[in-house]
């Protein structure tokens, strides 16, 4: 059947159409320039631009796919995690479309959506697959079996900041528009990493070899800034930029390459929204053609959030025979990245 993805756990309203593995169409609105002026996602603006812009982004979304509603077979919802009120618009469109259209509700994990991205962009993910999962709110390393059906395994999360929320953080102290992590790419281009020392966390020969901290190099960016500013010279922005995506981008790419030595696995998957960063994507690509690793990253606008990757997991559960969910789903803002399938009830809360 034709599956129709809908997103809405941040600031991206997103839509997408996915057929046995094949992206039909996708379409995506964001309130990002709504919450500018608040330098973050403002949960109510979220929630009300979701509601505003959930049923022009499926027409949107059908009509580059050349199909109608008539056409979907099954129905496919982020449940969470993300902010609560945003994630209850799209549950409630959901809802609505399944039940009007008379076809099966799906309830999925927002990062599983992240991982399914890649399967849009060169097929099926090999099993099993190493994950490198880098979002604004989330930093892990997993090992993916079948994603549809395994559970999945954590080899190392993030213990404090996401590689997202420091971009967004060091780009706020840095003075750099709203939203922080592309601006620090753009500004990077013009600037010379090694003009700024920064720490590379964890990657000491006691240290955990796939957990991540980025806390620690935030603070190491801020007091650099600060040093500057107290010194009364401006610092120089591309080369703060370029030398804090330096040390993201080494972390990640160096501790994702070793998990996939270390475990005999001959495929890295990169996704999330800074999996756009050019950087990362430069780096991933050299270190993986240098260990024989064939790198499997998503392009670009399926990074970030939107409604494809809902669709693409939907796709890869009806595929495999997974059970709908009920039509009392609701929304778990907080939930665990263990399975795809997300169908918490609303009796059970
Ligand atoms: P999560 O998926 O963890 O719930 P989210 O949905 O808010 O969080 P995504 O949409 O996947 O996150 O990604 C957004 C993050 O990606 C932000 O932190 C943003 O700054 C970062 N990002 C997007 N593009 C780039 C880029 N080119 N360079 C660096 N970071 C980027
Ligand atoms: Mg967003
Ligand atoms: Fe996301």
């Amino acid at each position: 059947p034709v599956v129709l993805g809908i997103e809405s756990s941040c600031d991206e309203t997103g839509a997408g159409l996915v057929r046995d593995g094949v992206l039909l169409g996708h379409a995506v609105a964001s309130s990002m320039e709504e919450h500018a002026r608040y330098g973050g996602v403002v949960p109510e603006i979220a929630a009300r631009a979701h509601v505003q812009a959930m049923a022009p982004v499926v027409q949107e979304a059908l009509g580059r796919a050349g199909l109608t509603l008539a056409d979907v077979g099954a129905v496919a919802v982020t449940a969470g995690p993300g902010l609560s009120g945003a994630l209850q618009v799209g549950v409630a469109a959901a809802k609505g479309y399944a039940y009007s259209l008379g076809v099966p509700l799906y309830g999925v994990h927002h990062l599983a959506g992240h991982v399914a991205a890649a399967t849009l962009d060169g097929g099926p993910l090999p099993n099993p697959s190493v994950v490198l999962i880098v979002s604004g709110g989330h930093t892990s390393l997993l090992l993916v079996r079948d994603l549809a059906r395994d559970p999945i395994v954590h080899l190392g999360d993030t213990l404090d900041d996401a590689a997202g929320e420091c971009f967004d953080k060091v780009a706020r102290i840095l003075h750099l528009p709203y939203p922080g992590g592309p601006a620090v790419d753009r500004a990077a281009r013009d600037g010379d990493p090694a003009a700024v020392r920064l720490p590379r966390p964890l990657s000491g020969p006691n240290d955990p070899p796939y957990a991540f901290s980025f806390s620690g190099l935030k603070t190491a960016a801020a007091r650099w800034v600060e040093g500057r500013r107290a010194a009364g010279t401006e610092p120089h922005v591309p080369d703060a930029a370029a030398a804090l995506q330096e040390a993201i981008a080494d972390t990640l790419t160096r501790k994702a390459v070793r998990a996939c030595t270390d475990h005999g696995i001959d495929t890295l998957v990169v996704v999330g929204g800074v999996a756009a960063n050019s950087r990362v994507r430069a780096l991933t690509e050299q270190r993986c053609a240098a260990a024989g690793i064939t790198l499997r990253v998503p392009a670009l606008g399926l990074c970030t959030d939107n409604g494809a990757m809902v669709a693409a997991i939907g796709d890869l559960l009806v595929r495999s025979g997974a059970g709908p969910a009920p039509m009392d789903l609701s929304v778990d803002p907080s939930a665990p990245l263990e399975y795809a399938a997300l169908t918490p009830r609303a009796t059970a809360r």
